[in-house]
């Protein structure tokens, strides 16, 4: 790992101080995301108004990887085109398989330091959590769609 040290910093700085793990009371979107194989387990919400999302939050457990990466998706996708996110979303996940280049990386600021992710297959699902729950809640909307009082829909689990 080229910069293990900064990249343990914003790691630590994500889980002690996360910016988006709260509740959000009028999200339009809820999902859960779930990786059995780490033991991961997040709710993901979303306000969006006019197809852009304008506030966002997480709760749950997991490891720090997982959090870190959730924490830093919401920092880069709140103010940004439902569209815009998606793709930023496929340039994430395009990271982690190796297949992003260098300019699209850079488009991921801060969220560009787990790159290194790609070569610690253990931990991949734990990266792409927030980033594939993300994906989830645009793939199906309505199932997505925060129903107050019911709860949010059974999890997605995370294949990848
Ligand atoms: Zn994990």
């Amino acid at each position: 790992m080229q910069n293990n040290t900064f990249y343990n910093e914003i790691l630590t700085q994500h889980n002690m101080d996360p910016y988006h793990k709260h509740e959000l009371d009028d999200a339009d979107f809820s999902l859960e995301g779930v990786n059995p194989s780490c033991g991961d387990d997040i709710i993901l919400n979303l306000k969006v108004e006019n197809g852009v999302i304008t506030n966002g939050s997480y709760t749950g457990d997991g490891c720090a990887i997982s959090q870190a990466s959730a924490d830093m998706m919401l920092d880069l996708c709140i103010g940004k085109t439902k569209e815009e996110a998606l793709r930023l979303a496929d340039i994430f996940l395009g990271m982690i398989k190796g297949t992003a280049t260098d300019e699209e990386i850079e488009e991921l600021e801060e969220a560009g330091v787990l790159k290194d992710i790609s070569h610690m297959p253990a931990r991949v699902k734990c990266a792409v959590l927030g980033w594939h729950t993300l994906q989830e809640i645009f793939r199906d909307e309505q199932a997505a769609a925060a129903k107050p009082g019911e709860g949010i829909r059974p999890a997605n689990v995370c294949h990848m």
